[in-house]
């Protein structure tokens, strides 16, 4: 298959790169003049995707993602597929949508390492058709697809599940802190709530606590792992979406505010997300 790769940035590269090894003909192209192995180099998004069966995006934000959707679009061939890989708000995937009907927005979990390993899960949004040709390519570049409705219905999907894992981060990171406090051991605290019903993935997985349950970006110093800022984009999206269908969502407006907090007016930026236990453990009441 012929693939038009567009942004080749820190998840982008990887994928790109597990496409062509998997014997795909892969054609790329970022602004910032990015070179993947295996990958050849476009002069232009639009000339990415001249001639190509199916474009992938993997950008920053949804502005982004409809400006090079402008462009690229009149270049495609009729029945290629448009898949935009990247996290942006539902309306940008709708657009893009409603000018090229055979697409399908798919943002991914699984960060930089289920990027590079091939090991990434995708939420989907679009037709059958558009999903029955991407599907393989997911396959490929991940472990796990879910085909979760209509254009817009696979970035609904990560911002909810985002707002949950930003929500239960702060509300498992001000159990650590309240539980010091206490005089509670960590290790017991990890020992009873991973294994009773405040348990999350927050706290089994990932666990903000470091030298405590397996190992996460605590143990690391806090780097990222996942960015604090990238949480905080992801709450904001969520955000904007709830405003957009006048939705309640009174905790993920909360987390979405200590965030902005952590990353904006203090020293979040460029910190794994879990580094609000240390932020938290600083504070106090009111
Ligand atoms: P990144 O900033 O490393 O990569 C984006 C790339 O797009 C950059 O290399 C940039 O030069 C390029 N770009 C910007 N404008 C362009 C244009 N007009 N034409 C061509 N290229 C352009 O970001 P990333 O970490 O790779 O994330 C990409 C997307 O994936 C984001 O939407 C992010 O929210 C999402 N995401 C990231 C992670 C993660 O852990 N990094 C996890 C899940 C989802």
């Amino acid at each position: 298959m012929k693939i038009g790769f567009i942004g080749l940035g820190n998840m982008g590269g990887h994928m790109a790169r597990n496409l062509a090894t998997a014997g795909h003909k892969v054609t790329g192209f970022d602004v910032a003049g990015i070179e993947v192995d295996g990958v050849a180099n476009a002069a232009s998004s639009a000339e990415a995707a001249k001639g190509a069966d199916v474009i992938i995006t993997m950008l920053p934000n949804g502005q982004i993602l409809r400006a090079v959707a402008a462009e690229v679009i009149p270049a495609m061939q009729p029945n290629a597929c448009f898949i935009d890989c990247s996290t942006v708000d539902v309306e940008s995937a709708r657009a893009v949508a409603a000018d090229w009907p055979l697409s399908v927005d798919a943002p991914v979990s699984g960060g930089m390492g289920g990027a590079d390993a091939g090991t990434l899960t995708f939420m989907a949004g679009g037709s059958a058709e558009a999903f029955a040709i991407a599907a393989p390519l997911f396959e490929i570049m991940g472990q796990k697809s879910v085909h979760c409705g209509e254009n817009g219905a696979g970035q609904a999907a990560k911002i909810c599940n985002n707002m949950i894992l930003g929500a239960t981060m702060v509300v498992t990171c001000e159990a650590f802190a309240l539980a010091d406090k206490l005089g509670l051991d960590r290790q017991k605290m990890f020992d009873v709530v991973s294994t009773s019903s405040g348990y999350s993935w927050s706290m089994n997985a990932y666990c903000p606590a470091p030298g405590i349950g397996p190992k996460s970006p605590a143990d690391n110093d806090y780097q990222p792992g996942f960015a604090a800022e990238l949480m905080l984009k992801d709450l904001r999206l969520s955000q904007q979406a709830a405003e957009a269908v006048d939705a309640a969502t009174p905790l993920g407006e909360h987390a979405t505010q200590e965030f902005a907090k952590f990353v904006e007016d203090e020293d979040g930026m460029g910190k794994d997300f879990s580094a609000m236990l240390p932020r938290l453990s600083k504070m106090k009441r009111g």
